[in-house]
């Protein structure tokens, strides 16, 4: 070594020493996957040159053929995989492998279960794979030149993986990269040429580039079909292909519970090849989250589509690639806002989506409820962003309901089956959990007459019920809203729907606590929601409902005040003797009143230590 090119020292940033030595000491049970996350770099590192090609034909010129290169040397126990793809150049080399650490690194190391074969899922899901090389290397070498630089800006990056890497210059003929591995104690399993087959075959079988490796003579063979899967005819793949091929593209080990393969033929053909995954990926609801689908352009891979162009984010779960033959190569991400052949091919792929969904929920409720369980939470975003399929999203939801409390299972088709003649609405009740809404005093009067109502307790549940107004022409409509109009539903002839009209001690009672709560509330009437409870608390009839307005003001939105109506049970006990009792305190007991139902309405009481107080008081 030339004083001149003394080999340069580099410290790891703190995360990634942190993951090589998760790496070394605890991924152990899974170490072969190492192979396929350097295979998947190369085989990026080759995509990255075809399309940087597309602007520069010269870089290709020389060596037209990407390809993947694994060597053995037993004498040496190192495993060398080589591609020719875009290489790296000295800065990249500092930057992707060791001193910046990158968003994911920071989320795998967070997302840690503990569990050595999730962990080693999670590898490739957040970009960490390079590392991987550390499980089975005690010291690993990357040799690498950018295509399009000269020989001489090669480069040499090494280390042990243990704190520190070195860099040191290298000249290399051509532009790529060399992967060496030097096995650490015990790996010489990975120096066995069929043993590397094997792996190749189970988890790189469909890298639509060849990986070649010498066989025992010396000839180069091919160990993959090295063809892009979604062109070869659908009567030539098998179903273990399509899965083999989702697990490479998704990392996810459970199998997909459906995939979508169209060739549209015609002057604007494309093929899409679209998978709905069995279980979430970390990140669903991460707000840059969802890898998005990869979209081609004649077998070129362009880019994945995170800004959701192929599909909305409703259907940010789907997994899989679109292929086009009629975009320009150059596609930019400004094109694809504005394109009319990406507007059909997006309508087409939510259409055959959203009908391989109802085929499931048909046929195969256990799958469907799968699938509910994993994504039903960002389906109902549909109506929101998607107003023109909002009916047939609707059709797909799955809710708890006072006849299901147990699962999601109701259907707004089969809650419209059940409705009792004379019910016009969907009834629903939103609030901050289950346990709450499935105890609220709202549903009294609509148990007692056997109406069902739905219970959504999730915050997307708002969203939901703002944009979805009505489902086969049946208006939604809360319980919390306005005045009732159960007369005559369900089986319940002896309660009125209007409220009785109560008698004069009771009127004037409401009067009393009216004037006592003064701002608080913008009316006190009797009730015909409660059987059991003294009061409730009730919204006009478009205004936002109490849990609306708790995550609106937590997202820090400034509401208009908005006093609701307090209505009471005239029937209730307490509420009898009250309007018997001319010597109650009835300020104490309107605040009691008011503040119980703010309760059970899940809100919060601005102070709690004078309802604590009122109650002792009341209760002694
Ligand atoms: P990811 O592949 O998800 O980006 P990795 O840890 O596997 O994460 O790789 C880190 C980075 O190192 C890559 O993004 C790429 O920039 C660079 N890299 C790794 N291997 C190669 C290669 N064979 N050719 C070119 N660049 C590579
Ligand atoms: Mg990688």
């Amino acid at each position: 070594m030339s004083d001149a090119n003394t080999p340069e020292t580099h410290e790891f940033q703190a995360e990634v020493r942190q993951l090589l030595d998760l790496m070394i000491h605890s991924l152990y049970s899974s170490r072969e996957i190492f192979l396929r996350e350097l295979i998947s770099n190369a085989a990026d590192a080759a995509d990255r040159l075809r399309f940087e090609a597309l602007q520069d034909a010269a870089l290709f010129e020389d060596d037209p053929d990407p390809r993947i290169t694994l060597a053995v040397d037993k004498q040496a126990r190192t495993v060398t995989i080589t591609d020719n793809g875009v290489g790296m150049s000295r800065t990249d080399v500092i930057d992707h492998l060791g001193t910046i650490a990158r968003s994911g690194t920071k989320r795998f190391l967070d997302a840690l279960t503990g569990d050595q074969k999730q962990d080693a899922q999670l590898i490739g899901q957040f970009g960490v794979g390079f590392y991987s090389a550390f499980i089975v290397a005690d010291e690993v070498s990357v040799h690498t030149r950018r295509a399009g630089e000269a020989a001489d800006t090669g480069v040499v990056w090494r280390s042990d993986g243990k704190g520190t890497f070195t860099l040191e210059d290298k000249p290399r003929a051509a532009r790529g990269t060399d992967i060496t591995l030097h096995l650490a104690e015990d790996q010489d399993e990975f120096l066995e040429p069929q043993r590397l087959r094997s792996i190749v075959h189970r988890y790189s079988e469909h890298i639509a580039l060849p990986i070649e490796m010498a066989d025992e003579q010396g000839e180069m063979q091919t160990l993959n079909q090295a063809s892009a899967l979604w062109m070869r005819p659908k009567s030539e793949i098998s179903d273990e292909d399509y899965q083999q091929f989702y697990q490479q593209l998704s990392f996810d080990m459970e199998a997909p519970l459906e995939w979508l393969h169209n060739q549209v033929e015609g002057n604007q053909a494309y093929t899409s090849l679209l998978f709905i995954p069995a279980q979430r990926p970390f990140d669903l609801f991460e707000p840059e989250s969802g890898q998005g689908l990869r979209l081609y352009v004649r077998r070129v891979f362009i880019m994945e589509d995170r800004e959701h162009r192929l599909l909305p984010r409703y259907l940010r779960f789907v997994r899989g690639l679109v292929d086009s033959d009629d975009l320009p190569l150059n596609v930019s991400r400004e094109l694809l806002q504005h394109n009319r052949l990406i507007d059909r091919i997006r309508a087409a792929s939510v259409k055959r989506v959203l009908e391989a969904l109802e085929r499931m929920a048909r046929d195969d409720a256990e799958r469907y409820s799968k699938f509910w369980n994993a994504f039903g939470t960002v389906l109902k975003e549909g109506p929101v962003e998607d107003p023109s399929n909002a009916e047939k999203v609707a059709g797909l939801l799955r809710f708890h309901s006072t006849h299901d409390e147990q699962t999601a299972s109701v259907s707004l088709a089969d809650y419209i089956e059940r409705m009792p003649s004379g019910q016009e609405a969907i009834y629903y009740l939103t609030g901050e959990s289950l346990a709450a809404v499935r105890n609220s005093p709202h549903l009294e009067v609509f148990r007692k007459r056997g109406v069902e109502v739905l219970l959504l307790a999730e915050p997307v549940d708002e969203w939901l019920v703002t944009h979805l107004s009505t489902f086969q022409e049946k208006p939604l409509r809360a319980v919390t809203k306005g005045k009732l109009e159960l007369d005559g539903i369900g089986n319940d002839d002896t309660t009125q729907a209007d409220a009785p009209e109560p008698s004069e001690s009771v009127s004037a009672l409401l009067k009393r606590i009216g004037d006592s709560l003064g701002e608080q509330v913008s009316e006190v009437r009797p009730s015909a929601r409660l059987t059991d409870s003294p009061a409730c608390i009730v919204v006009g009839e478009h205004d936002f409902g109490m849990n609306m307005q708790r995550m609106l003001q937590a997202a820090g939105h400034d509401l208009p005040a908005q006093s609701p109506v307090l209505e009471i049970n005239p029937e209730h006990p307490i509420i009898q003797r009250l309007a018997d009792d001319a010597t109650a305190p009835i300020d104490e007991w309107a605040a009691l009143l008011f503040e119980q139902s703010v309760l059970m309405d899940g809100g919060r009481l601005d102070d709690p230590a004078g309802f604590v107080r009122r109650m002792n008081q009341l209760l002694a």
